[in-house]
């Protein structure tokens, strides 16, 4: 028989994981990308505005993100992430000039809330006990329907976390999903949530060790190459067509879908797919970061939620941002860096800047989208998808990406 050939579609961290894991099990493995880079929309580019790499969009992980490290971890790159020692989270209200620090105690049991020193300021013991009940959401409810939206715990702290995490505004949000992000983090004691960031880029934590991972282990990867149409059989996919080649696949290969829904959706027949998305909006800064700046700072009453320090450059991010696409680029620039000059206490006038909009950055996490993901197995046997959209549990993120394309993985080849 002819040697198993797995061909994964879309080099995005689904992808790339799903690849990875087969390749370390000495499977053969082929990833076909469309674009001329890897990493989908978590990777690294050079920008000639700022004259330096950076990111097309600040990613967080947190430590209890356990897929995301153990891929990781495979492709030996854990180091890419810097990782503080404790969970701390500076966070300011630009309405009042309030600055704080959440700081969660490492176990379980959350005594720092009791803590005038490290808990939300003006938050009540009883903000704490009621997200209890975000824990126990109806299906199909939304986060609004479960919880109270207001009060300092949810304005300093629930709504922050949720907004970046669901990319969508909180209160219309899935409760099933805000309550996966809060059972993991949260609920799971301050050791799961300290933040890891990628000081160095995207590219150099997720994408580059990836690629060399695979091709050190005898699978290739090419570039370029979009797919544009899958023959399927009545349970089976025979052929992938990329317009310029096309290839025939033997009764014993496979396919791994990795690609965003609507590619998804338009490659095979009646896949129901999230058809809404939101925006995330980042704005770069080339400016050193003053020293004693926080490597992370959530924003309260801002435009801007967060900003991040890196290695010459500042930078800021805006998630479930539809609502500042209409905004002119430099209008964007100027609004937000008069917040960052508050926030990292500068003066003089705003460097070199660049804005980048991701029209369609996620799925929007509302109960009827998370409704239509579907799972990682198909009507044909030898299709498996896989994607931060497809039905993991979790909003769209790198925790989700990551563990979809491990289980699209073991789908089609169990351990
Ligand atoms: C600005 C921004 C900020 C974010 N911040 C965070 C964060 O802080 N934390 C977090 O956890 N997540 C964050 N996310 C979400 C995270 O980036 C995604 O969940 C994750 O990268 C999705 O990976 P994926 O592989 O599922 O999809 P994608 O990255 O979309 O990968 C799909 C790949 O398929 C390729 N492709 C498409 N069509 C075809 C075709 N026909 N043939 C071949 N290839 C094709 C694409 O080019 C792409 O490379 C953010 C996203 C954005 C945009």
């Amino acid at each position: 028989m002819t040697p198993r050939q797995i061909h994964v579609v879309g080099a995005g961290l689904a992808g790339l994981s799903a690849a990875v894991r087969l390749a370390s099990r000495g499977l053969a493995v082929t990833v076909h990308e469309a674009t001329n880079q890897a990493g989908g929309r978590c990777r690294s580019y050079y920008d000639s505005a700022l004259g330096m790499e950076i990111d097309n969009g600040n990613h967080l992980v947190l430590s209890g993100n356990k897929a995301a490290l153990s891929y990781l971890d495979v492709i030996g790159a854990r180091a890419g992430l810097a990782a503080p020692l404790s969970s701390s989270f500076p966070f300011i209200d630009l309405a009042t000039g309030e600055r704080w620090t959440v700081r969660a105690n490492d176990g379980i049991v959350p005594w720092w809330i009791l803590d005038p020193t490290r808990r939300v300021p003006g938050a009540r013991l009883r903000e704490y006990l009621a997200l209890a009940k975000l824990l126990r959401a109806k299906t199909g409810a939304t986060i609004g329907e479960t919880i109270s939206c207001s009060g300092p715990l949810y304005v300093r702290l629930i709504e922050p976390l949720l907004m970046s995490a669901l990319n969508t505004e909180p209160r219309g949000g899935s409760a099933a999903l805000g309550a996966a992000i809060i059972r993991e983090t949260l609920a799971a004691g301050g050791r799961s949530y300290r933040p890891l960031i990628a000081r160095n880029g995207l590219s150099k934590a997720f994408v580059e060790p990836a690629l060399q991972y695979v091709a050190d282990h005898g699978g290739s990867v090419s570039f370029g190459r979009r797919l544009r149409q899958l023959t399927l059989d009545a349970d089976r996919v025979t052929a992938l067509d990329f317009g310029d080649a096309s290839i025939h696949l033997t009764s014993n290969d496979a396919v791994i879908l990795a690609v965003p829904p609507t590619a998804a959706g338009s490659l095979v027949p009646e896949l129901p797919t999230p058809t809404e998305f939101r925006a995330i909006v980042n704005a770069h800064y080339r400016i050193d970061p003053p020293e004693r700046l926080a490597p992370m700072i959530g924003v309260v009453n801002g435009m801007a939620q967060w900003l991040f320090a890196f290695p010459r450059h500042l930078s800021v991010t805006v998630s479930a941002a539809d609502d500042l696409l209409d905004l002119s680029r430099e209008d964007l620039a100027r609004r937000i860096w008069s917040e960052v000059a508050v926030i990292a206490n500068l003066a003089g006038a705003m460097p070199a800047w660049q804005i980048v909009r991701e029209r369609r950055a996620t799925f929007a996490a509302v109960p009827r989208e998370d409704a239509k993901r579907p799972g990682a197995e198909t009507e044909w046997e030898n299709l498996v998808l896989a994607g931060d959209w497809t039905q993991t549990g979790l909003p769209a993120t790198i925790e989700g990406a990551i563990r979809s394309g491990a289980k699209a993985a073991a789908i089609l080849a169990p351990l």
